[in-house]
């Protein structure tokens, strides 16, 4: 199974930077078999210029965020008919920044994943501790509770998810966990997959959490590590590109 290295651009961008970003990125794919599937989660309203872009590349693109209701009397929210209307084909959910600042519960990021499925878009599901999680012992706890959550809502479906770990004082913080760390914590999300489907290989678990061009080889080599999910560094092609390649 290819690696996946997914960019997440948070709430960054604009027309004319995410025209040159994308061109420079599909620039320096020319030529070679990428060593990675890869893909960009951009903010909503930048679909329709990403998928003008991405189509016929080897690069996906897709939500950073779905509704968990079909449609109807939901103001600033985005179903996943909308995204498929522009052809996502990845919806994150779930991310720190979305259950810290906006109060998604286990239950919702559940109800967004089986939504997103149900329309055949991946989610990439995230997980993660914070440092007060960490340090009191509960990192495993945490994250399987995260994860139960999910695969009890998506049930037989649960091998088409991705799963990003994602410690939450290593986003944008410039905190790595290291490989080890990492690959532990990996390696439970394995297991508890392994006893929700025949085919926990199948589904790939991202690491994310300041991956960048200098540590994504050592991240990487794990043997549970299969990708990243990519914050700041997504938002360089050259760090996003190096990334790709550490992933061979
Ligand atoms: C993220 O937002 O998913 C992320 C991993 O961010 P960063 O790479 O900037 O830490």
């Amino acid at each position: 199974m290819k690696k996946l290295i997914a960019g997440n651009w948070k709430m960054n961008g604009g027309l004319a930077a995410n025209d040159m970003l994308v061109k420079a990125m599909l620039d320096g794919l020319k030529g070679a078999e990428p060593a990675a599937d890869m893909a960009l989660c951009v903010p909503a309203p930048y679909l329709a210029q990403l998928q003008s872009l991405l189509q016929a590349s080897p690069i996906a693109w897709g939500a950073q965020d779905v509704s968990a209701h079909e449609q109807g009397a939901y103001t600033g929210e985005v179903s996943v008919s909308m995204l498929k209307d522009f052809a996502c084909r990845y919806a994150i959910v779930g991310h720190s920044e979305r259950r810290q600042y906006h109060g998604e519960t286990d239950a919702v990021v559940a109800s967004k994943a089986q939504r997103a499925l149900a329309a055949g878009i991946t989610p990439i599901v995230c997980v993660g501790e914070t440092l007060v999680e960490r340090d009191a012992g509960q990192t495993e706890s945490v994250v399987k509770r995260q994860l139960a959550a999910v695969i009890h809502a998506v049930a037989h479906c649960t091998s088409e998810i991705v799963v990003a770990y994602e410690p939450v004082w290593a986003i944008g913080t410039g905190k790595t966990a290291t490989p080890e760390m990492a690959q532990a914590v990996h390696a439970v999300l394995r297991a508890q997959l392994a006893a929700a489907t025949q085919h926990p290989q199948r589904v790939h678990i991202l690491y994310g959490g300041s991956m960048n061009a200098a540590n994504a080889a050592s991240l990487l080599a794990q043997p549970d590590i299969d990708g990243g999910l990519i914050g700041g560094a997504s938002l360089k092609a050259a760090d996003f590109l190096q990334i790709v390649a550490a992933a061979r």
